[in-house]
């Protein structure tokens, strides 16, 4: 398992189904804790079993889930992981009733238009019904590895969140940003619930500063990434 930086490590081997590549499930570890952030597909039990293991961490240790949002490809893994850990699940209250089931998912235009990934099957989409222990509304800090500042980042989602750990620089950035082929971007815009919502979090996030940043898809953007997204992304309407 990779460990992007001090107690920062990216579970190996969760990709998406039907399609090469992986993406950035993410563990962060202080002392005799974890904090889980997504939790990918089914199947997840086993790699994330295998991570803590690795880390001599048991299972038990991870205390919560923060999913950054309710989209299959982060929550499709979420009611294995919970078995797993006990873990609570942290999300927005926005995003909170599409995971728990109260609200019906509707049938996302990538799925209706086939312009979406092969394996984004409406099948594939419905993962298992999961209480959400806490809703957030951003603004929340954690106290976990010098501090987690939880961010409403919405547009790809009503309630999307990204997580800013000022203490290492790094911005989890979740779906709201990309890294991949040397450029930073948004989420492309047929994923997005709310298009002009996601480039007004856009613009919001290339605001801050950070040194580091991890998408959930693409790559680890590991020196001058605020900057970086600035200079890619300062066309954003
Ligand atoms: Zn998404
Ligand atoms: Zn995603």
């Amino acid at each position: 398992m990779a460990e992007i930086m001090p107690g920062v490590h990216v579970v190996d081997g969760v990709g998406m189904p039907g399609r090469p590549g992986t993406v950035n499930v993410c563990l962060l570890v202080d002392k005799d804790e974890c904090t889980l952030i997504d939790a990918g597909f089914p199947g997840v039990g086993q790699l994330l079993s295998a991570a803590l293991a690795s880390l001599g961490m048991p299972p038990t240790s991870v205390r919560r889930i923060i999913v950054t949002h309710h989209h299959f490809d982060h929550t499709g893994g979420l009611a294995e992981a919970v078995r797993l850990t006990g873990a609570e699940v942290w999300a927005h209250t926005a995003d909170a009733g599409f995971i728990d089931g109260s609200v019906p998912r509707a049938v996302p235009a990538w799925v209706r238009e086939g312009t979406g990934a092969p394996a984004a099957t409406p099948s594939a989409m419905k993962p298992e019904r999961v209480a959400v222990t806490l809703r957030l509304v951003g603004g929340e800090e954690l106290g976990v590895l010098g501090g987690i500042r939880i961010l409403h980042t919405p547009g790809h989602t009503p309630g999307h969140l990204s997580l800013l750990l000022p203490s290492l620089s790094l911005l989890i950035a979740g779906d709201a940003l990309r890294y991949g082929d040397g450029k930073v971007t948004g989420a492309p815009e047929h994923y997005n619930a709310d298009t002009a919502q996601a480039n007004e979090t856009v613009r919001s996030l290339i605001a801050l500063d950070f040194e580091h940043m991890l998408p959930y898809h693409g790559d680890y953007l590991s020196a001058e990434a605020s900057t970086k997204a600035r200079a890619d992304l300062a066309a954003t309407p």
